[in-house]
């Protein structure tokens, strides 16, 4: 028999190599970023052309490659960062495999520029599907850029299987986000499609943390330090009553590597213990510096995991290191959380049980009440009507100060709901403005009357997405609203979904948009709260419920639009 065993051409190593590396364009991104840094950087320009897909240029002003270095940079396994087995286990930059430049030329076609501050020209390389095509003497400034075109344009059942843009741009967004975390004292600009979405000077890590966030977040941080022998905490955590609901703003870096650990983050939260409100999560940016020996440096760089020689120790420092900081800045449990986005569950209507399993044989029973006093009552039952109250409770009690304690029913409720239907000649009885008591054939209903709101408006905003056909109502006075750049990439993300709904908003720069006109039925007093709540509302559906977008829209809007409408009804309503 022949022989058969051959060796893979390089160009299909290479492509099957990448397909580790180079996931999406965000991958792409990161590797450039992080070279960028390797080198020495102090300014990084990023710019994409339709989230990554057509086009990737990193710019930096690091110390550039020679002649042939430029060259060999592309070939698999080559790298400056380590020679020999010690370096290995010493490494402290963030690449140094070799392999991403190899791999990303691969799959894309890629223009490289580069110069050495000691040389007079600079070279320009082009490669395509691992094939140099070009190298040329060029006039460049000092350090490089790299321009990455039309990513797995020769591997179609890859770039069919990216994302929208607005996925990909997200994942392009996060990975930008969690180098400049990292690196403050490093300038870094951002362009989309020729907008400008960051431009971060280099400073500290607070002034970073602003600048990525929003300039409210400079009240909500606490510095967080923390020197053990073998390892250093230090970083800013957010103070508890600006917890969000969602998870989005948590980063650990490990020898300022963005790591994902579900370990340390429990360390954190018991040391918030107490201190936040239910299902909120406090904002962190903590590095963690420890020796690369105690480190395991085979997981792989592109994963985001990692492994500590002696987990428990780090636990237990990052532990002291957040209780040491809220208690340093004398933060005392707050249930002030105004802000609830909780979408609530879609319950508005239980009947309530009109037989004896109303009656709780060990609390006070109601006199005469269905002549069942001495029978031991289905507890079960009984406890299943306040059901949706307790729920709204948990839900409620951190919205409004002014809600009930408890919603109790002295008297035999539908005594009661005669009573006061008699006197206002309707079948209906609402209850501490916040529930409706309706007369039914088989007894009493309870409906909880935001809920209810809610469910109806959800109805109406599903259409008026599908359907494109919703009324606006002008505003007098438009509002001009200012976001985060994440939160601004987002609002144009859904921009045609806000039209369909109602909104009439046009784009002012500098992340910020002007409000000309309201969906026609919501109240119209502070539009600039309605449209934040809202992005918010949407951001946690989205961690939470894995929603659809136009599904996630319709009930953050009816969440929020209920919210402005509960209280008094009258008869029509
Ligand atoms: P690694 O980063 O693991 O070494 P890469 O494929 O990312 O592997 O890069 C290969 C080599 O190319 C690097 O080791 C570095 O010497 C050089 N290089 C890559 N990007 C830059 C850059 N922006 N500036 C200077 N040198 C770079
Ligand atoms: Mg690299």
């Amino acid at each position: 028999m022949a022989d058969i065993i051959h060796l893979l051409p390089d160009y299909l190593a290479n492509q099957i190599a990448a397909g580790e590396v180079v996931q999406r364009p965000a991958s792409v991104v990161k590797e450039l970023l992080e070279n960028a840094i390797d080198a020495k950087a102090t300014q990084i320009q990023l710019l994409v052309k339709e989230a990554g897909k057509q086009l990737i240029q990193v710019t930096d002003n690091g110390v550039g490659m020679s002649e042939t270095d430029a060259r060999m940079s592309f070939e698999r396994h080559a790298t400056s960062k380590i020679k020999n087995t010690e370096d290995l286990f010493r490494i402290r930059t963030m690449g140094f495999r070799g392999e991403a430049l190899a791999s990303i030329a691969a799959v894309a076609q890629v223009e490289l520029k580069t110069k050495t501050q000691n040389s007079e020209t600079g070279t320009r390389l082009v490669v395509e599907a691992s094939e140099v095509v070009l190298q040329e003497p060029v006039a460049a400034p000092d350090g490089t850029s790299f321009v990455v075109k039309n990513l797995f344009y020769n591997v179609p059942a890859r770039r069919n299987f990216l994302k929208t843009n607005a996925v990909e741009m997200r994942h392009i967004l996060d990975e930008f986000q969690r180098v400049a975390l990292a690196n403050p004292e490093v300038a870094f600009t951002l362009y989309h499609n020729d907008v400008e979405v960051f431009n971060l000077p280099a400073g500290k890590l607070s002034q970073r943390i602003v600048s990525l966030f929003g300039n409210n977040y400079k009240e909500q941080l606490a510095l967080c330090e923390e020197d053990a022998s073998f390892v250093r905490i230090r970083g800013y955590i957010g103070k508890p009553e600006y917890a969000k609901k969602t998870r989005g703003e948590q980063f650990f870096f490990v020898n300022n590597r963005f790591i994902k650990s579900a370990y340390l983050n429990h360390a954190l939260l018991t040391a918030y213990e107490g201190l936040l409100p239910k299902e909120s999560f406090p904002f962190y940016v903590l590095f963690i510096d420890i020796a690369p020996e105690q480190i395991d440096i085979n997981v792989h760089p592109t994963k985001t995991e990692i492994k500590f020689e002696d987990e428990k120790a780090v636990y237990a420092v990052v532990r002291a290191a957040v209780r040491q900081s809220l208690g340093l800045h004398n933060i005392a449990p707050s249930l002030d959380f105004e802000q609830d986005v909780n979408f609530a569950p879609l319950q508005p209507i239980r009947t309530m049980p009109e037989t004896n399993s109303f009656e709780r044989a060990e609390a006070r029973p109601a006199a005469g009440f269905n002549g069942s006093r001495s029978k031991p009552g289905n507890t079960q039952n009984w406890e299943m009507l306040y059901e949706p109250v307790r729920q709204e409770r948990q839900v409620v009690s951190s919205r409004a100060s002014s809600l009930p304690d408890s919603v109790e029913f002295g008297d035999q409720p539908e005594t009661l709901l005669q009573n006061a239907t008699q006197k206002t000649n309707t079948k209906t009885l609402q209850v501490h403005q916040k529930y409706l008591m309706v007369q039914v054939k088989s007894g009493v209903m309870l409906v909880d009357q935001q809920a209810a709101q809610e469910r109806i408006l959800y109805e109406k905003y599903s259409m008026a997405l599908q359907k494109k056909n919703a009324t606006s109502q002008q505003l007098l006075f438009p509002q001009t609203i200012q976001f985060s750049p994440m939160d601004y990439v987002l609002v144009q993300e859904l921009a045609e979904e806000f039209t369909a709904l109602g909104f009439q908003f046009s784009d002012f720069g500098a992340n910020t948009i002007i409000v000309n006109g309201i969906p026609a039925d919501v109240p119209n007093s502070n539009e600039k709260e309605l449209f934040e709540g809202l992005i918010e509302q949407f951001k946690q559906n989205r961690t939470d419920m894995k929603l659809e977008m136009k599904e996630n829209l319709a009930r953050a809007m009816a969440k929020r639009v209920a919210a402005r409408l509960t209280g008094r009804l009258n008869d029509v309503e």
